[in-house]
């Protein structure tokens, strides 16, 4: 038996030091290599190509490399009897409290703006909210969502959550399902996408969602680049709709080099960093959803294939 790693935009012998350093015992293989397709019972798998898990005749679970399995579900090539995990780890939610914190306090504190001031040696002050008047929206509250909420009202933000249940939170106002949206978006100044991609939440963040924000409004979008319909977003910026937008994660990756993000002042970019995940802390949580595919067992951070995520 053998579980098989599945990245092929990714270096995977880190992956396979750390799962041996944690069971010296399992049979690794690294895609493509696969010496005996017959003996792959699981798999870890990021991005891969179409036609791929499909080939593996006693696959009995596959886990995302990420706290996303998005890629997995949408894969016509996984059979349905196979179930589907992802990963869920402190320092996934910590990575992601730092970069939503990061990009909230620049938002609010204009740093964008004064950075780029410097560059021409201008001096010029501009206002800003306190942070108990800025409404921050967060859109998901769950494993990333509900840390990344307590987080901001910690700090002293006027923090809002919307999820598809009820939710009780410390210190925020929640909202649940689609007929609370119009609530929750008109006391958000600055929105954070924490949403899984569901044929749901697909193009949720277009034209009509983002006029219903309060003014001036940001999106911040860590999710997926699927949830964002990019012309809106052209359109709103330049229709001052919206003030400006702070991007992770984008339908093409790398972003093209043509893409109309590249060249708009009031797009932050990065290069989907806002959290990622660290083999050897979660390796652990890998073997035991392997020893737990093996012997029958529900797996730990299971997909719901109906809700899908
Ligand atoms: P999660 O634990 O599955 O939580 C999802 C949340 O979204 C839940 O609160 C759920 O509501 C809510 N939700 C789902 N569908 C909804 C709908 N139709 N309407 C309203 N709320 C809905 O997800 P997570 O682990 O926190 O991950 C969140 C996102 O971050 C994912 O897209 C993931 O891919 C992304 N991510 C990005 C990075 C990065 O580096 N950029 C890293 C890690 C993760 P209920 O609570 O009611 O079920």
């Amino acid at each position: 038996m053998s579980l098989l790693l599945i990245a092929p935009d990714r270096d995977m012998s880190p992956w396979a030091n750390a799962l041996k350093d944690e069971d010296p015992n399992i049979d690794i293989e690294i895609w493509p290599e696969v010496e005996d397709k017959k003996k792959v019972h699981f798999a870890v798998s990021w991005n891969q190509p179409k036609h791929v898990l499909d080939q593996y005749p006693n696959l009995k679970a596959v886990s995302s490399l990420g706290a996303g399995a998005d890629h997995l579900l949408e894969d016509q090539a996984l059979p349905k009897s196979v179930d589907i995990c992802r990963i869920v780890s402190p320092s996934l939610i910590q990575q992601m409290q730092e970069y939503v914190l990061g990009a909230v306090i620049n938002i609010q504190r204009n740093f964008v703006h004064y950075i780029r001031q410097k560059d021409h040696g201008k001096w010029q002050a501009h206002n800003h909210p306190l942070a108990k008047n800025l409404g921050v929206g967060i859109m998901g509250l769950g494993e990333l969502g509900q840390p990344v909420a307590t987080q901001l009202a910690q700090v002293g933000y006027k923090v809002l959550g919307w999820s598809r249940s009820e939710k009780k939170i410390p210190n925020t106002t929640t909202f649940a399902g689609t007929g609370e949206l119009p609530a929750f978006l008109q006391q958000t100044q600055v929105l954070v996408c924490l949403l899984p991609l569901t044929p749901e939440t697909k193009d949720i963040l277009d034209l009509d969602f983002f006029k219903q924000l309060k003014k001036p409004a940001w999106i911040i979008n860590v999710a997926r680049g699927e949830h964002l319909v990019d012309e809106d977003l052209i359109y709103a910026l330049d229709s001052n709709i919206l003030q400006g937008a702070w991007l992770d994660a984008f339908t093409e990756e790398p972003l093209p080099d043509k893409h109309a993000f590249w060249n708009r002042k009031n797009i932050i970019i990065t290069p989907h960093i806002a959290s990622i995940t660290k083999p050897k802390e979660v390796a652990t949580q890998i073997i035991d959803n392997y020893k737990r595919a093996l012997s029958g067992m529900e797996l730990n951070y299971r997909v719901d294939r109906e809700k899908g995520y």
